[in-house]
């Protein structure tokens, strides 16, 4: 989402808001800088290097073929293995519609960025091209709980602080199931499992909404499967080894 500037009760060991609207299923506000961070826990872990043989392969390096940029052709930056983000490129796609799937992402922050908080190596993964698992680079680098690497951004915090250091490679896996609609009511909220470098960050977390930013999520009805997006937002943060395994519904 794009980045707000905090408007109150802003310090730099607790940045976040304390004006925002009260999340539904929480007793803190959207951003709160009361609620508490996640503790940081050393991954420690190795990293699958090749996709299950039933994976599809959504990025394996060499080119964008099968992404898409807002206005066209997907412009950031392949280097080899990886995918830079191009500020001001805008978001990338996929041309595929995605429904529940198991989802492997590795990416990568900016080494040598001295911004803080939110601005530090900002991207996203965006489910169903709504629903947005934060990337962000914490490593030493406190936001609001709500904002971390692994939240579900707006709505729930990460159990942990899985954060490598920046220019280390570091993996999400996750588990997406959307929410299903009756009508315009929800018959099933959307639920998602989130690994962090092999930490658990998200454990079957019910979803209130798409993302929002500073407001409390809502749903409105919407297709079970949609692009993926990679949010570029203004940082040069990598990505790397995409791939999914749709689930049956
Ligand atoms: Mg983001």
């Amino acid at each position: 989402m794009t980045l707000p500037t905090p408007v109150s009760g802003v310090t730099d060991d607790r940045p976040g808001y304390s004006d925002t609207p009260k999340l539904p299923n929480s007793e803190y506000r959207v951003h709160d800088e009361k609620r508490p961070h996640p503790p940081a826990v050393d991954p420690d872990g190795l990293m699958a290097k090749e996709p299950p043989a039933d994976a599809t392969i959504l990025f394996d390096g060499g080119d964008l073929d099968g992404w898409v940029g807002d206005n066209g052709a997907a412009e950031w930056n392949v280097e080899g293995e990886y995918v830079e983000v191009e500020p001001g490129a805008g978001d990338i796609r996929t041309s595929a519609d995605i429904g529940d799937c198991q989802l492997h992402v590795e990416w990568a922050a900016e080494t040598g960025d001295d911004a803080t908080g939110q601005g530090r190596s900002n991207s996203g993964v965006f489910l169903l091209d709504r629903y947005e698992v934060q990337v962000l680079d914490n490593y030493e680098n406190p936001t609001y709980a709500d904002g971390y690497a692994g939240a579900m951004y707006g709505q729930a915090p990460p159990l942990a602080n899985a954060c490598r250091e920046p220019g280390a490679w570091q993996s999400f896996d996750i588990v997406w199931n959307g929410p299903r609609f009756d009508g315009d009511t929800v018959d099933r909220p959307a639920h998602i499992t989130v690994f962090h470098n092999g930490v658990l960050v998200q454990n079957a977390t019910e979803l209130i909404g798409p993302t929002t930013n500073l407001e409390v999520a809502e749903y409105e009805p919407h297709p079970t499967e949609a692009p993926l997006r990679l949010q570029d937002h203004g940082d040069r943060v990598r990505f790397r080894n995409i791939w999914y395994r749709s689930l049956e519904s």
